[in-house]
């Protein structure tokens, strides 16, 4: 069969060639893949349940059922994002959903977008995907991953016609205040860029409060928001996202939407919807084991006398790599067992460095450290 260059061209996700590695191997502890151990919040589950037994088996409307996008519009006011559920709201097929649709919407072939980098794994093939062409722009450790104006000016990103960023970050956990945030904004309003701001990590904010840049003075116009179920709510196998944006950005999401998705998945809606309504306990004792296990990772790695960055977000330790990242991610997985993902699979500045899920139990989580102080004892 012919294919497109668009297809022959893009490479395996680095994560899943990874995997399929460890999945060769016994007593394997993973701390590799970004998700929750969780199971999604019982009332979210029931809800599911309870639409089905009503036989609400249909499509619902493109943009998703009004009740979800009026709660979805109630929700993100703690962020102080003010959406409108008629014409500022996308129900997606997960937050991946409305990332491609919104780089679909706004990139016109030949066009830059830049990047945050490290980055996750997606926004480069989806750029591409739209016909765009990615432009890394380097975080620095010294920052605190956290992108500045000079890293933007630097990489010349002044030319691109979007951003995408990312906080709380994959892979690196860092979060960024609102006047790291507003350097950003500055930027952007300066150089005339539509801003892509994937805020799927949102309530996964360990130190202060998250905040977005589409609340920053004149960025709301140029900004589309995404958040989605699958990290907050532990629904990645559901699929739910959505985007906010101003209406004339959500309606021409929604117009390629009509066309690939119809709707996201209907049992999902209500999940989420219930997640919204009653699940914010759930959310917090997930969070609560989250922050323990993260200072719990951090501590270690730094006991091992390895460099590890503060990571204060989603649920990533960012270590320093004793040497070379993915030789010592393939060392370990052989003598050890243990799965991690080396830095560089994120872009070029990941290199160096080792993603840490610890989406993990605490038990596993411990057995994990003790392997990989075992092994660099061993050296
Ligand atoms: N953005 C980021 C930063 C992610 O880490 C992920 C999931 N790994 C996604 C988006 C995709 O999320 P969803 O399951 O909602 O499609």
């Amino acid at each position: 069969m012919k294919l497109s260059d668009r297809a022959a061209s893009t490479p395996p996700s680095g994560i899943r060639r990874f995997f399929e590695l460890a999945e060769e191997m016994d007593d394997v502890i993973s701390l590799g893949v970004g998700e929750p151990d969780f199971s999604a919040p019982w009332k979210a589950r029931a809800a599911a349940i309870h639409s089905l037994e009503r036989g609400r088996t249909s499509y619902t409307t493109n943009r998703g059922m009004y009740d979800l996008r009026a709660a979805i519009s109630e929700h993100v006011t703690r962020y102080d994002l003010d959406y409108g559920p008629d014409e500022e709201i996308l129900v997606t097929t997960g937050a991946s959903e409305a990332v491609d649709l919104a780089l679909r919407a706004v990139v016109d072939p030949g066009d830059t977008v830049a990047i945050q980098s490290p980055a996750y794994i997606s926004y480069g093939p989806g750029v591409r995907f739209s016909g765009g062409d990615p432009l890394p722009v380097s975080t620095r450790a010294e920052n605190d991953f956290v992108l500045t104006y000079d890293d933007l000016e630097r990489a010349g990103a002044a030319d691109a016609e979007a951003l995408m960023i990312c906080y709380p970050n994959n892979p690196t956990g860092a979060t960024a205040t609102a006047d790291e945030l507003a350097e950003i904004a500055t930027f952007a309003r300066e150089h005339d860029l539509t801003v892509l701001s994937d805020e799927i990590y949102a309530a996964l904010t360990y130190e202060g409060e998250h905040t977005s840049i589409a609340t920053l003075p004149g960025m709301r116009e140029r900004t589309v928001v995404f958040n989605g179920f699958s990290k907050a709510y532990a629904m990645t196998g559901l699929r739910l996202g959505y985007a906010l944006g101003p209406a004339e950005a959500i309606d021409a999401m929604n117009r390629i939407h009509q066309y690939t998705m119809l709707s996201a998945p209907t049992t999902a809606q209500y999940a989420a919807l219930e997640a919204l309504q009653s699940c914010d306990d759930d959310v917090a004792e997930m969070r609560t084991q989250y922050d323990r296990r993260r200072r719990f990772v951090i501590s270690r790695f730094r006991d091992m006398g390895l460099d590890c960055f503060e990571a204060t977000g989603a649920f990533y330790a960012f270590p320093e790599a004793p040497y070379d990242d993915e030789q010592f991610a393939e060392d370990l997985l052989h003598d050890q067992g243990v799965a991690l993902v080396p830095g560089r699979v994120f872009g070029e500045e990941g290199h160096g460095h080792l993603r840490v899920s610890y989406a993990t139990g605490m038990t596993a989580l411990k057995e994990a450290l003790n392997r990989i102080e075992a092994f660099l004892d061993a050296r």
